[in-house]
C-alpha cells in the first residue's frame, strides 16, 4: 500500500467515526470539523493530506510547524495552519508569522505577545483559549490550560488585542480521568464564554482515543494525529 493509500483509509476511518458519533449525539456531521495533527510526520505526509482534501492541519512545536509550513510553499499549501501545542512566550513572536489559529492561548503574557506579534506581521489571528480540565487537587506544576475561572479574563484580553480575533475553548482530556466527565466541563466552560461572546463558538476537544466523547460533549474542531497518519515514534 503506498502511503496516499495508508492516509486515505486512516482519513475514511476517522471520518466515518466522527460521523458515527455525530449520528449518535444527534448532530450534524458537518457541524465538526477535522484537523489533522502532523507533528513529527514529514511534510510529504501533509502534502498527500491536501491532495486527499484535507483543510486544516496542526502542529504543536515551534520551530517544527514552521518549516514544515514553509516546506509547502510560500501559502502553506493552501491549508489553514493550528498551533495546537504548549508556547513560550518568547516563541510568539515567530508563531504569530505563520499561524492561522493558536488554540493553545492560557495566559494574559501569551495574549499580549501573540497579540503583538500579530500586529507585527499584519496578520489577524485566530485564538482559542484553553482551558484546564484537571481537577483542583491536581499537582499544578507545569500544567497547560487556564483554569476555567481565569478564561473570561483571558477572552477579553484577546478581544482587546486587535491582531488576535477570540474565537473558543480548547482543552485537552486529563490523563486518568473519564474523557466524558473532564469534556462536559469543558462545555459548560465553552457555553458561559459563548454567552458573553457570541462569536467564540469554537470547541476544539478530541485525539484519536476520545474523539466520540468529545463529540458527544460538543467539540466543534477534533484534533486528530495517530488515527489518520499511524503510531508516531514517541515524542522525546
Ligand atoms: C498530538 C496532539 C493531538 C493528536 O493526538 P493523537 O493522539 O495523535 O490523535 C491533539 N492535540 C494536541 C494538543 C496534541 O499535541
Amino acid at each position: 500500500m503506498s502511503r496516499t493509500e495508508q492516509i486515505a483509509s486512516g482519513l475514511t476511518a476517522v471520518r466515518e467515526r466522527i460521523a458515527a458519533a455525530c449520528a449518535a449525539a444527534g448532530r450534524e456531521p458537518g457541524d465538526v470539523h477535522l484537523v489533522v495533527v502532523t507533528k513529527t510526520y514529514p511534510s510529504s505526509d501533509v502534502a498527500i493530506l491536501a491532495e486527499l482534501g484535507v483543510s486544516d492541519v496542526g502542529e504543536n512545536r515551534h520551530p517544527e510547524a514552521e518549516r514544515k509550513r514553509a516546506e509547502l510553499g510560500a501559502d502553506g499549501g493552501g491549508l489553514t495552519w493550528h498551533f495546537v501545542g504548549g508556547l513560550q512566550t518568547n516563541k510568539a513572536d515567530a508563531v504569530a508569522r505563520y499561524a492561522d489559529v493558536v488554540h493553545s492561548v492560557d495566559r494574559l503574557r501569551l495574549v499580549r505577545a501573540l497579540g503583538k506579534g500579530a500586529a507585527k506581521a499584519d496578520r489577524v489571528i485566530d485564538a482559542l483559549v484553553q482551558v484546564n480540565l484537571e481537577g483542583r487537587d491536581e499537582a499544578s506544576g507545569g500544567r497547560a490550560g487556564a483554569d476555567p475561572a481565569e478564561v473570561e479574563q483571558i477572552a477579553a484580553a484577546i478581544e482587546g488585542e486587535p491582531g488576535l480575533r477570540l474565537r473558543g475553548t480548547m482543552a485537552v482530556a486529563p490523563l486518568g480521568e473519564d474523557a466524558a466527565k473532564a469534556f462536559e466541563r469543558l462545555r459548560e466552560c465553552a457555553a458561559a464564554l459563548a454567552e458573553v461572546h457570541p462569536q467564540a463558538t469554537i470547541v476544539s476537544a478530541g485525539m484519536s482515543g476520545d474523539l466520540e466523547a468529545a463529540i458527544a460533549a460538543g467539540a466543534t474542531h477534533v484534533r486528530i494525529g495517530r488515527a489518520v497518519l499511524g503510531e508516531r515514534p514517541p515524542l522525546r
